[in-house]
């Protein structure tokens, strides 16, 4: 599939995904929890837009919801509610109230007053909320300090040491139904030892609140697996697996059902974005390489200092060689638009370039900045391209807002 041809058919900034990719990735987990009884939710903040969710609620997926928006577009894509957990830690009483309706598997709860409130909801409607409480472990992911969620110091879940008395208290109110507990430690995590000290923390707490007369039904030990963005070597997933899964049968939990939320090692690596340089721009201390995406569409250099790979899709005539120096940067204006710092490429006006590991936290997270449209997305099959999301017009930007002349 050539992504010259996509761009030219499609037109630039253009992301451009792999189904396979996406269900090689799921494989994995897959294999991992062979003979299991596991259920992985796919976290769809990643990626949510429709044709991406519909490779994998076809691939009998359950998702991991942050918003009522979110349960809305995986209903959409026909997902099954009993198999979708919704997290985060804001969640309003209509977000509650909505998820209560569509009959969704279980809420993972980050607060103490989000008990009291999902408590209310549900009784007010006669209905009980299945719940799991999100534990903050206190371990270290060793990961940008901006994607670490299982520190004392983060907004995310119940502190390990309040765990056991909140889960007296939900068990106590009668619109709570608990189910089992949670915790996600972190995102882009490489190395497999914070999962083992997470996995080791949350079964002790299981053991001291099943000690307590409250049962857990599932363990959710969260996503956060990394991909391979600049040579890192994170686990494979069914590698991860197996020392997870030895730990749970050490200590007699191998039985329990498991949930698990992946996003980003899901679909980032299925992903590019395609882009065209729009001019070369030598300067005094830097050269610009300056494309036609940007921040808007790829926020993840702006937002975390990310890397992420940039390859030039056509070879200079004549095969010569010569590399220059270039930030390589978007049209918007912020110092913070840069897509890449000091790469080594020989370009000029007109090339395609394609910056890789573009399919998680890139399109999920775009935005309309500097009153840009979103890019289109394509979804290759083999050799079928499918167009699941065609570029963002002007009038679809303007649409919503008032007052409109004319
Ligand atoms: N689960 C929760 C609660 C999250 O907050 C996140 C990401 O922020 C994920 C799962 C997915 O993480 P990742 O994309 O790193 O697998």
């Amino acid at each position: 599939m050539s992504l010259a041809a996509l761009a030219r058919e499609h037109g630039t900034p253009l992301f451009v995904y792999s189904k396979q990719w996406m269900l090689d990735a799921l494989g994995a987990y897959q294999r991992g929890f062979d003979g299991r009884d596991a259920l992985i939710c796919y976290a769809m903040k990643a990626n949510s837009s429709l044709g991406v969710l519909r490779v994998f609620a076809e691939a009998g997926c359950g998702f991991d919801i942050v918003s009522g928006g979110e349960l809305s577009r995986a209903l959409a894509v026909g997902a099954d509610p009993a198999r979708i957990i919704f997290s985060g830690v804001g969640k309003t009483r209509a977000e509650m109230k909505q998820a209560l309706d569509a009959g969704i598997g279980c809420f993972n709860v980050e607060s103490e007053a989000e008990l009291d409130v999902l408590n209310e909801v549900a009784s007010t409607s006669n209905q009980r909320a299945r719940i799991s409480i999100r534990i903050n472990p206190n371990v270290d992911p060793k990961t940008h300090p901006y994607i670490s969620t299982g520190l004392k110091g983060n907004k995310f879940g119940i502190a390990h040491d309040r765990a056991l008395h909140a889960y007296r208290h939900a068990a106590k109110l009668p619109g709570l139904d608990v189910v089992g507990i949670d915790c996600h430690i972190g995102s882009q995590i490489t190395e497999m030892s914070p999962y083992l000290d997470a996995c080791e923390r949350i079964l002790d707490l299981v053991e001291a609140i099943e000690a307590a007369g409250v049962p857990i039904r599932h363990l959710d030990f969260g996503g956060g697996l990394g991909i391979d963005y600049n040579g890192e070597v994170p686990p494979a997933a069914d590698a991860l697996w197996k020392q997870l899964l030895a730990r749970l049968d050490a200590r007699g939990f191998g039985n329990r059902k498991l949930i698990i939320e992946p996003g980003r090692s899901l679909v980032g690596n299925a992903g590019v974005c395609v882009t065209e340089v729009l001019y070369v721009k030598p300067g005094e201390d830097k050269n610009f390489c300056i494309i036609d995406a940007a921040m808007n569409d790829l926020p993840r250099p702006a937002m975390y200092q990310a890397f992420q790979n940039i390859v030039p899709l056509q070879m200079r005539s004549g095969g010569s060689d010569e590399r220059t120096i270039y930030d390589v940067v978007g049209p918007i204006c912020e110092s913070g638009d840069w897509i890449g710092r000091d790469r080594s490429l020989n370009v000029e006006a007109g090339d395609l370039l394609a910056v890789l590991s573009s399919g998680a936290y890139c399109m999920s997270m775009s935005s309309n900045y500097n009153t840009r449209g979103r890019a289109a997305e394509v979804m290759v099959s083999g050799a079928r391209a499918t167009l699941i999301r065609r570029r963002e017009t002007l009038e679809d930007q303007l649409r919503s807002e008032l007052p409109r002349e004319g």
